[in-house]
């Protein structure tokens, strides 16, 4: 295959519906076969159905630590979207290139991908591992199986840079995501009796407590500056429970989610969720009756928090790479969290686009935010050449 430029490779990415609902397959597939025509074979990780897979390569020595440029290749749904043009055909106008996952984050995979020629003909010092996931948009499932191979590594990246649409700025932190779904169990019964145990009204009372919890947390200091809003915070997304005025419902479901601050006790809003469960709801069940009655709670998702590591070799590899002073902190959750909380490789966050025009329609990225991140793998190469 011939070097392609960013936008010629960017063209062909969005071309494949990488939906998280969807297979990937055929977006590995195709990076797959373009690393192999330049002699680089790549390990792929699939999902136990086999209908997604990750992505890792590696170009250079192996036997030195290296950098991992990251990036999903999943992107959110186009229902219910008014888009100007086909979603997955990519359209240039006015030095936009629009189309779903041009900034989020196809944007920065194309970039790497037109390099990788670059860095297959200098002689690197150290590898530059390339790590592509699935199910980011769904709470960052994929990538798990991919950071445990990682995990086996005989020598760790020593930096993962995670090219999420921050505008070319140095992200250091984000909060971290707790995605739950509470299941309460209660018995049916004709409303007149009161001897059902009402689903509904307990899911309620949770509701209640979680909102309770967020005043706190909304009013609790010190807040940590930089982040929007400076605090956690806890909401519920979904209730669905009952089935018409006369019965009593027997089940009623809570989707929810809490987004923690980095440096702060990451369980501590859980845990005070389970203690409400277990000292004020269940009792109450027990009350109204000794055999029905129950709540169940399961993790949709979990993203760990991305921590400040000020001043790490990591942090100052990617300012120099990306010529800024500063750092920034966001409040979304990222892979970033993951590659260094279970990989232990410190991981940063900059990448083309931004994160205003990601998730909607007409999606789009800059030209010139394409050219600015492969000055970026510019300078990577400069640093990494023996
Ligand atoms: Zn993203």
């Amino acid at each position: 295959m011939n070097k392609n430029s960013s936008i010629e490779m960017l063209d062909q990415l969005v071309a494949f519906d990488t939906t998280s609902s969807k297979s990937n397959m055929q977006l590995i597939d195709f990076i797959e076969q373009y690393l192999k025509s330049f002699g680089i074979s790549s390990e792929i990780i699939k999902d136990k159905h086999e209908e997604k897979a990750n992505l890792l390569a590696v170009i250079g020595p192996k036997n030195v630590s290296g950098i991992m440029l990251s990036g999903h290749t999943d992107v959110v749904p186009v229902a219910g979207q008014k888009w100007s043009s086909e979603p997955f055909s990519m359209k240039e106008r006015g030095g936009k290139l629009f189309g779903r996952g041009t900034c989020d984050m196809k944007g920065f995979i194309a970039c790497v991908l037109s390099k990788v020629p670059d860095f297959i003909n200098a002689d690197l010092k150290e590898p530059l591992y390339l790590a592509f996931s699935y199910d980011e948009e769904t709470g960052c499932t994929g990538v798990h199986s991919l950071v445990d191979v990682v995990n086996d590594l005989e020598v760790k990246p020593r930096a993962c840079i995670v090219g999420e649409p921050t505008s070319m700025k140095v992200v250091n932190s984000h909060k971290g995501i707790r995605h739950l779904l509470t299941k309460v169990y209660g018995h049916e019964n004709h409303s007149s009796t009161d001897r059902g145990v009402n689903a509904v009204s307990y899911a309620s009372q949770i509701v209640n407590f979680l909102d309770e919890l967020q005043e706190e947390f909304r009013q609790r200091k010190p807040q940590i500056e930089g982040f929007d809003p400076p605090y956690a915070t806890i909401h519920v997304g979904r209730m669905q429970g009952g089935m018409v005025a006369n019965i009593t419902p027997n089940y009623c479901e809570i989707e929810w989610d809490y987004r923690p601050i980095p440096g702060t006790d990451e369980d501590e809003i859980y845990e005070r969720y389970c203690d409400f469960i277990d000292g004020n709801i269940l009792p109450g069940m027990r009350k109204k009756s000794s055999q029905y009655g129950d709540v169940k709670t399961d993790y949709l998702a979990k993203v760990p928090c991305l921590f400040p590591e000020t001043g790490s070799s990591a942090e100052s590899l990617v300012k120099h790479l990306a010529e800024q002073n500063s750092t920034h902190v966001v409040s979304y959750g990222t892979e970033a969290g993951i590659f260094h909380q279970k990989g232990g490789v410190p991981a940063v966050v900059c990448g083309p686009g931004s994160i205003l025009q990601a998730h909607k329609a007409d999606e789009y990225v800059e030209i010139s935010q394409l050219d600015a991140c492969e000055r970026f793998l510019d300078r990577l190469l400069d640093v990494m050449k023996a």
